[in-house]
């Protein structure tokens, strides 16, 4: 029986399903898979003229083919071109292979050059057959990216029979003509056949017009899904959250201090947002200690003015107590009631505060994400503000917004987004920025200080702490295994105690049982531990102001992002902070640079630009998790020209022409446009 073949040519279903695994499952998709690099076979090189290190072909013919077993069996082949001799090995062969080689033949061979014991030599070049007449190709050759089982030959020859059918441009001449770039066909047909004179550097630099063309196809047509997704959710109805200064007011004049200016900017961009009948999708993103947590308070209580009520998230249980211990009273004083649902809370503490969710009892509900995996419910929900988004991943965006009717919400990171980065993946996102941290604030001194000096750093620990301050102490981080990682905090701990006999030490980490996990956190918070010895759960909004020295273990191991929010963990109070980074040498190349990073900045933006040139975006984004489709041709540090253009274009071709729109989102995105409208 024949299965119908997704693409315009018979392809076996063997090769289907390898191709698939590629994510290549329409003759689109073959079009744009693009070579990573390409060989040149057009050109011979006379054996004596190759160098070590190159890749080269020479044509030439078999003087000698045996079968040696030292170091271990191998087919050694002795060939010559008139000027020099070359030998070739290969490791794997089949007997197939010692027929095909007799001495006289003639064949070209395509390898690395070595430079061998006896001469130049090549290991498992590739070969055809091939006498003087035969002609050489007109253009380079390109290299797959290719998957186990699935040859070059095979690829290259779909890819060839995708190119056949004609590949007809999304976008009119006349963009093209303005924006400067090359059609789509000659683009792509340029990439997977460069002509022989093609200049190898500037392709693969990415930087040849052929490239910047699909570079900004991608961005075009990212651009396009996430604007359309966004138009859609403004055609969805909400219930409108207008203000009635009532309890914002009362709020407001409660707190200790005013708001910042760049606070009220943020505050008064989502007051207007949720007083519109549709969902308001809206980022606020602010440093460490800028002062978010105020305005996402301003925020429910705009909703509950208005009766509905609001859930307040975060990544993790100690950040979502920590929330909700600072603003229950508050909230408490202007008269309403909030509730703390946990996965560690009782059974039947944790029925309670549902069924004061669900009658409306409550006002404002504190959690982590398992307040939408329980299946609780709510009288009304009107808002959900969501802390340390980028935690929490796409995947749990979307459980979140399937809830039924489409709550406002309302996003908070403290990492900081880079420009180029917001205007690609968050185009789909309203965003509020807190550019300003509150007056008053002593920036947090940052040490380098080598491991080799530990002893040094413990005092200084010892005298802040009997001085009447309190610190952190950061264990280090180990990937592999959360099973050393936890044994790792203990015995910092048990080292520390030791060490200090004469402080008062806790021990936080992810494995706690909760109610443990509160009581130390709320020791610290009321002074009666010095130092917390902690795993980087730590890492996100806790908030002790007394707390103004902390040292960080094997800084070296850590990401850039994690610095920064640990460290934004002191400097809260009035007082000098200090941030102790103890390294291990010798260092990587990348892990000098990021503690240069992090000892030179203490802007959570640059050190986030920093990042993604040091990273690339996916980390960043931690789309691994997320699933976010990633780019492929455009990079976000060199084509922030490019960026925008198709942010303008987007908008151009959306309200013009939508035709053009529709088919250039099917060419780029096809099936997974679902994916990047989230
Ligand atoms: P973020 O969540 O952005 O990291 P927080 O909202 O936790 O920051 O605020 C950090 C600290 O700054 C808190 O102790 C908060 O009370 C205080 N704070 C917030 N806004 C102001 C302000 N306008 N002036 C003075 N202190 C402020
Ligand atoms: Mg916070």
């Amino acid at each position: 029986m024949k299965t119908a073949s997704p693409f315009s040519f018979p392809v076996s279903p063997a090769l289907a399903a390898k191709l698939a695994k590629l994510g290549l499952t329409r003759d689109a998709d073959l079009a744009l898979h693009v070579p990573l690099r390409w060989e040149d076979e057009t050109r011979l090189t006379a054996i004596r003229d190759l160098l070590p290190g190159e890749t080269a072909q020479v044509q030439a013919t078999v003087r000698d083919a045996k079968i040696a077993y030292k170091p271990r069996r191998m087919l050694t082949l002795t060939v010559e071109d008139a000027g020099g001799v070359l030998g070739i090995r290969f490791l794997h062969f089949y007997p197939s292979h010692t027929k095909l080689f007799q001495p006289g033949e003639t064949f070209r061979f395509i390898g690395e050059v070595r430079g061998g014991f006896l001469g130049p030599e090549m290991v498992h070049p590739r070969f055809v057959r091939a006498g003087d007449d035969t002609p050489l190709p007109g253009e380079l050759t390109p290299v797959y990216p290719t998957t186990a089982g699935l040859g070059q030959a095979a690829l290259r020859k779909a890819v060839q029979q995708a190119l056949a059918s004609p590949l007809p441009d999304t976008l009119p001449p006349a963009w093209l003509a303005k924006l400067g770039l090359p059609d789509f066909e000659t683009s792509i047909r340029t990439l997977h056949r460069p002509p022989a004179d093609a200049e190898l550097v500037t392709l693969e630099s990415r930087r040849h017009p052929a490239w910047q063309r699909l570079a900004f196809d991608e961005l075009l047509a990212q651009q396009l899904s996430l604007t359309a997704a966004r138009a859609a959710r403004r055609r969805q109805r909400t219930a409108p959250l207008p203000a009635r200064h009532r309890l914002t007011r009362a709020f407001l004049a409660a707190l200790p201090f005013a708001l910042t200016e760049a606070q009220q900017r943020a505050w008064s961009e989502i007051a207007a947002d949720l007083a519109a009948p549709h969902p308001m999708r809206r980022l606020l993103q602010g440093d460490v200690g800028s002062g978010k947590t105020v305005v996402a308070a301003l925020a429910c209580l705009q909703a509950v003015e208005n009766d509905f009520q609001a859930a307040f998230m975060a990544p993790t249980e100690i950040l979502a107590e920590q929330h909700a211990k600072k603003l229950t009273p508050l909230f408490e004083s202007l008269g309403l009631a909030c509730a703390w649902i946990s996965g560690g809370q009782r059974k039947t503490q944790r029925t309670a505060a549902w069924q004061a969710v669900a009658t409306g009892e409550a006002h404002i509900v504190f959690g982590t994400h398992a307040l939408f995996q329980e299946g609780g419910r709510f009288r009304q929900l009107g808002l959900v503000v969501v802390d340390e988004q980028h935690r929490f991943g796409v995947g749990q965006r979307l459980a979140l917004m399937e809830k039924g009717q489409e709550p406002h919400q309302l996003m908070m990171s403290a990492t900081p987004i880079p420009r180029t980065l917001a205007m690609s993946f968050f185009a789909d996102l309203d965003v509020s920025t807190i550019d300003a941290l509150p007056p008053g604030r002593t920036p947090v001194v940052t040490k380098l200080v080598s491991a080799a000096r530990r002893d040094g750093v413990l005092a200084r620990v010892r005298d802040a702490c009997l001085a009447g301050g309190q610190a952190y102490w950061v264990c280090p981080l180990i990937e592999e295994s959360e099973k050393l990682q936890l044994q790792t905090a203990e015995d910092t701990f048990t080292a520390l105690s030791t060490q200090l006999p004469e402080l008062h030490i806790g021990l936080v980490h992810g494995r706690l049982k909760p109610a443990d996990k509160q009581a130390v956190m709320t020791a610290f918070q009321a002074g009666d531990i010095h130092l917390l010895v902690a795993t980087t759960v730590i890492e996100v909004g806790v908030d002790v102001p007394n707390a103004a020295l902390m040292v960080i273990e094997h800084a070296e191991r850590m990401g850039l992002a994690q610095l920064h929010q640990l460290r934004g963990r002191v400097g809260r109070g009035s007082r000098e902070s200090v941030c102790v980074l103890l390294y291990e040498q010798p260092l990587s190349e990348l892990a000098r640079a990021r503690l240069r990073v992090i000892f030179e900045s203490t802007d959570g933006f640059e050190i986030a630009r920093q990042d993604l040139q040091l990273r690339g975006p996916g980390e960043l984004l931690g789309h691994r998790q997320s699933g976010l489709p990633m780019l492929r041709f455009a990079d976000l540090e060199r084509d922030v020209a490019l960026i925008e253009a198709a942010r303008d274009w987007a908008r151009r071709c959306l309200a013009e022409r939508p035709d053009v729109a529709a088919a250039h989102i099917e060419r780029w995105i096809g099936a997974r446009q679902a994916l990047s409208s989230i």
